[in-house]
């Protein structure tokens, strides 16, 4: 099987959306410490480590940058991929997609690019906080992008994420998103973090209602509150597994490139069944 890291490498973001789970502590990122960052890379690549942790044989190990938005740390991010793809790894991205037109070299290491979309419309997105100086990724700027990675980039899946939350659980984004025919769409409820109380279990299933045509797709995953629950390897800004504790805060390991990959991982509590069902369901584009 193959095994994915979802690294939080920044928590900066060029948006600002009002139940942004990217909270940690901006001042200890170690995105600048190549020598940190090349210590954790040769720890994921143990691929003995984690088939040890998970009871599998372990094929392949991918790494998700996420954010945060990553691009917005420019030649950095781009240099920390191409590194991630020269030491063996898959690599894949989720971005809000706002950066993408001005970091297309970041495709070059790519297997995977993700663009997280809650909607593709203005006044939805700025009520989430999902612009830039009053600017959003549109509909059109899309299509550009979209058609970017498929002409010159065709080996790259194209994934999108969406976040279902109290702005955009009565609309139709998954019928306009897969007009663009993404290799994978993944729906995910929105979480309570911090003083963020998230969605109730009535309009997520609105939100299904209203999407259910274009839900019949095979390249869909639709992730609930338990689903998502300590149910994925994350990393987070600092080189610290990190998972969801209860509804306020994050449980940490200690920092990855310190106390080495096996140690960190038996410091955070971990679902193997939910990790193995979604990998083995959802292959190399999900995640
Ligand atoms: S785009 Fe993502 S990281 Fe940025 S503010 Fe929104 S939820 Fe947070």
């Amino acid at each position: 099987m193959q095994i994915v890291y979802n690294w939080h490498i920044t928590e900066r973001c060029n948006y600002s959306c009002e139940f942004c789970f990217a909270k940690w502590d901006k001042a200890t990122e170690i995105c600048g410490d190549y020598e940190k960052l090349e210590k954790i890379l040769a720890n994921l690549s143990q691929k003995e480590a984690i088939s040890e942790f998970i009871g599998e044989d372990i094929a392949s190990v991918r790494v998700n940058f996420a954010g945060g938005e990553p691009l917005i740390l420019g030649k950095k991010f781009v240099e920390i991929v191409k590194r991630a793809k020269e030491l063996g790894f898959e690599t894949s991205l989720i971005t809000n997609g706002f950066l993408l037109e001005y970091n297309l070299e970041i495709f070059k290491y790519l297997d995977i690019a993700g663009i997280s979309i809650d909607s593709l419309d203005e006044n939805i997105c700025k009520s989430i906080g999902r612009c830039s100086r009053e600017s959003y990724l549109s509909e059109q700027k899309l299509t550009g992008l979209v058609k970017e990675i498929r002409w010159n980039y065709p080996k790259i899946k194209l994934k999108f994420n969406i976040v279902v939350s109290e702005y955009n659980y009565n609309t139709n984004i998954v019928e306009q998103l897969q007009a663009f025919e993404p290799d994978r769409l993944k729906i995910l409820r929105q979480l309570p973090f911090k003083d963020k109380k998230g969605i109730t279990d009535e309009q997520f299933e609105r939100f299904l209602s209203i999407n259910e045509k274009f839900l019949k797709f095979e390249n869909k995953v639709i992730e609930n509150k338990s689903d998502i629950i300590q149910s994925y390897l994350m990393i987070d800004p600092q080189g610290r597994f990190f998972q969801n504790g209860n509804e306020y805060d994050y449980i940490y390991s200690e920092p990855i490139h310190k106390v080495g990959i096996k140690y960190a991982l038996s410091q955070i509590p971990f679902s193997k069944e939910k990790f193995m069902s979604r990998y083995n369901q959802g292959g190399a584009s999900n995640g």
